[in-house]
C-alpha cells in the first residue's frame, strides 16, 4: 500500500443516542474539524448487546438523530442497525462500511472514553482495528484521555502500539491506529435528560430544541405506572 498520499476521512459514530444531546453533536463538530471528516455517519444502535435495552423505539431514536443533524451537511444517519433484526455488533457495520467505501478512506471509528474502556468485551474487537482507526474523546467523570489514561491488560497492548499523535497521520492508512484529541467535555448525558424526562423537568439546553420537541410530543422517557 502508498502511505504516502493523504486518504480521505470518514467518521462512523455508533451509539445509542436514547436521546442525541449536545455532548455528541458538539463533539462530532469539533471533531470534523480537527481530523478534517469529510462526513460525520451517525449510527444509531439496534439492541445493543452489553447493555439494557433503550428506553425510546429504534425509530425514535433514529428520528431524534435526523431532527438534531438536519442543517449539518456533514452529518448524516444511517439505519442499518436500527433495520438489523436481533442483536447489533459494530464489527458487522464497520465491515459493511469498509466494503461500501473501499480500501482508499480512513474509517475512524469515534468512541467516548467510558465506552473504550469496556472495547474488550465487543465482539471481534480486535478485529476492529483492521477496518477502522479509534477516535477516543474524554468524558467529564472519567480519566482524560491522554498519557495518564489508565486501561489496562490487553486493551492497554493495542493503545501502546496504535496510538498516534497527529490527526494527518489518520489519513495516511485507512484503519489501525488510536487518535486521542482534546475536545470540549460537555457534561451531559442522555441517562440525565432521560432522568428530567420522567421526573416533569426540563432538559432544555441540553439537546436541540427540535429533539426535545420529539421528546414531550411523544411522551418519550415518562415512567408508564
Ligand atoms: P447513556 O447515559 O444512556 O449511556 P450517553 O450520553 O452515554 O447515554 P450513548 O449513546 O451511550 O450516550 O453514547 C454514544 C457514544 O457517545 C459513546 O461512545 C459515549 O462515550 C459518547 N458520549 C456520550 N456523551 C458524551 C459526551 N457528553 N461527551 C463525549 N462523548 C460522549
Ligand atoms: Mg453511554
Amino acid at each position: 500500500m502508498d502511505t504516502t498520499e493523504s486518504l480521505s476521512a470518514i467518521g462512523i459514530y455508533g451509539g445509542t443516542f436514547d436521546p442525541i444531546h449536545y455532548g455528541h453533536l458538539r463533539m462530532a463538530e469539533e471533531l470534523a474539524d480537527i481530523i478534517g471528516l469529510q462526513r460525520v455517519i451517525f449510527v444509531p444502535s439496534g439492541s445493543p448487546r452489553l447493555r439494557a435495552a433503550p428506553a425510546a423505539a429504534r425509530m425514535a431514536r433514529s428520528e431524534m438523530v435526523r431532527l438534531a443533524i438536519q442543517d449539518n451537511d456533514r452529518f448524516a444517519v444511517d439505519e442499518r442497525e436500527i433495520n438489523r433484526p436481533g442483536i447489533s455488533t459494530t464489527i458487522e457495520s464497520l465491515r459493511e462500511f469498509r466494503a461500501e467505501f473501499g480500501s482508499r478512506v480512513a474509517l475512524c471509528f469515534i468512541i467516548g472514553a467510558d465506552a473504550f474502556l469496556k472495547i474488550d468485551q465487543w465482539h471481534e474487537w480486535r478485529a476492529l482495528f483492521h477496518v477502522c482507526h479509534f477516535v477516543i474523546v474524554s468524558r467529564p467523570g472519567y480519566a482524560p484521555v491522554d498519557d495518564r489514561f489508565i486501561c489496562s491488560g490487553d486493551i492497554e497492548s493495542e493503545w501502546t502500539q496504535r496510538r498516534i499523535f497527529s490527526a494527518d497521520d489518520l489519513k495516511l492508512q485507512p484503519a489501525g491506529y488510536i487518535f486521542t484529541p482534546r475536545t470540549s467535555r460537555l457534561e451531559i448525558s442522555a441517562s440525565q435528560i432521560r432522568d428530567l424526562a420522567g421526573n416533569g423537568k426540563s432538559p432544555r439546553y441540553l439537546l436541540p430544541e427540535v429533539v426535545a420537541d420529539y421528546i414531550r410530543l411523544n411522551s418519550l422517557y415518562i415512567e408508564k405506572a
